[in-house]
């Protein structure tokens, strides 16, 4: 819904083309989207394939409710069918939320195992943006460089201790 509003901005029309009837996006987001006279919407409807020349013409569509095809013209495309974290390197030991991001401690950027630490898209939070990443990245890895300072510290200390 975001998407399709900011378009409007630069687009006389947007079609949103959707599968279902229902949206899980924002409720605000949704009706200031069916509010904006630039907007249509094409429910129930698949994009089977992008044809063109040297530059995009038409979409071929299918409506997966009655399995009719037809052509719809379009000037542009704008693919946006939401994300899948890519986190699956560590996913079944770190804790995340419900759409799988990783949770971490804002002050580190520790996530729920000490010393795996994460920063950028696979984190949880607000926005992902580069600005974002680079941030995180920062904090993570001056957090992360004391981490390991202190473990090796505890670890010598625990030698001397043993010996
Ligand atoms: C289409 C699009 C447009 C965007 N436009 C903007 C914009 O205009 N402004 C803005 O600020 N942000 C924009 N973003 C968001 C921005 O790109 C990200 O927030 C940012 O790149 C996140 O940085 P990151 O380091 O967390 O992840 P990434 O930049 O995705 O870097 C992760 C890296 O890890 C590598 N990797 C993945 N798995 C493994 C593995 N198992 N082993 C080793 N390496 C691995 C990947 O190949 C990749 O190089 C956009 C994103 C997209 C998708």
């Amino acid at each position: 819904m975001e998407e399709a509003i900011f378009l409007t901005r630069y687009a006389s029309r947007v079609t949103l083309i959707h599968r279902r009837q229902e949206f899980r996006s924002q409720p605000i987001l949704l009706d200031e989207a069916r509010k904006n006279p630039k907007i249509d919407f094409l429910l129930d409807t698949v994009v089977e394939a992008i044809e063109g020349d040297d530059k995009v013409r038409n979409l071929a569509l299918r409506n997966v409710v009655t399995g009719a095809r037809s052509t719809f013209d379009v000037e542009g495309i704008f693919i946006f069918v939401g994300f899948i974290p890519n986190t699956r390197l560590v996913d079944s030991h770190v804790d995340h939320d419900k759409a799988g991001y990783y949770l971490t401690d804002p002050m580190t950027m520790m996530t729920s195992v000490p010393g795996i630490f994460a920063a950028g898209d696979v984190r949880s939070q607000l926005t992902r943006q580069i600005t974002t990443a680079v941030g995180d990245a920062t904090t993570a890895t001056i957090a992360a460089s004391k981490w390991v300072e202190e473990w090796r510290r505890g670890r010598e200390e625990a030698r001397a201790e043993a010996v």
